[in-house]
């Protein structure tokens, strides 16, 4: 059974991400969703337990696909998993740059392991976890950015959320 991992920090999970894990899930048995606890680029805005909610909200009926938080190296969680595979979404040149130094780290930690790039579908080429977070920090409609099923729940907390992200932006 070929087992693959979709890593990042989904915070939180858009409909970009959702197309990258429904296709993954066609290709491999079985698919692990792996949500960074503390990625090292971003402090995120969500908890690892709301991430991880957010997004089994969203996957539920993907009988195939798991979802589960890691913190360290993402080697080291696809060895404990036993996966062969990462999948990685592309959206652009700026992801390319950044996902190639990835692979080739990844592969000289643990050279069992293949990156497999999965180019982002036009309609969400454009999408991210950040421009979700931008648009409803100032009350943009979250339709068709962030999966319907926690559309409500989301848009709430990032109601909860935007005041203390907005004065801290007044602040900067
Ligand atoms: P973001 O860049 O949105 O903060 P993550 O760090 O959680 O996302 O990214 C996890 C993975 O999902 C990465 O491989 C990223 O390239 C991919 N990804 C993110 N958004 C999209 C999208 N709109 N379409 C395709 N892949 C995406």
């Amino acid at each position: 059974m070929t087992i693959a991992v979709c890593p990042g920090s989904f915070d939180p999970v858009t409909m970009g991400h959702k197309d990258i894990i429904v296709r993954a899930a066609r290709m491999y048995e079985r698919v692990i969703v792996a949500v960074a606890e503390s990625p090292s680029r971003k402090a995120p805005l969500f908890s690892l337990e709301k991430r991880l909610k957010f997004l089994n909200s969203s996957l539920l009926g993907l009988d195939n696909v798991g979802v589960a938080g890691f913190d360290g190296l993402l080697v080291e969680f696809a060895k404990a998993k036993k996966a062969s595979v990462i999948i990685k979404g592309l959206r652009a040149m700026t992801d390319f740059e950044y996902e190639f130094q990835m692979a080739q780290i990844n592969h000289k930690l643990y050279p069992e392991i293949e990156t497999v790039f999965l180019v982002a579908r036009p309609r969400y080429s454009f999408l991210s976890s950040s421009t979700v977070k931008e648009v409803a920090v100032y009350g943009g409609c979250l339709d068709d950015l962030v999966p319907e099923e926690i559309l409500i729940k989301a848009s709430i907390l990032f109601l909860a959320s935007s005041f203390s992200l907005r004065s801290a932006q007044r602040r900067q």
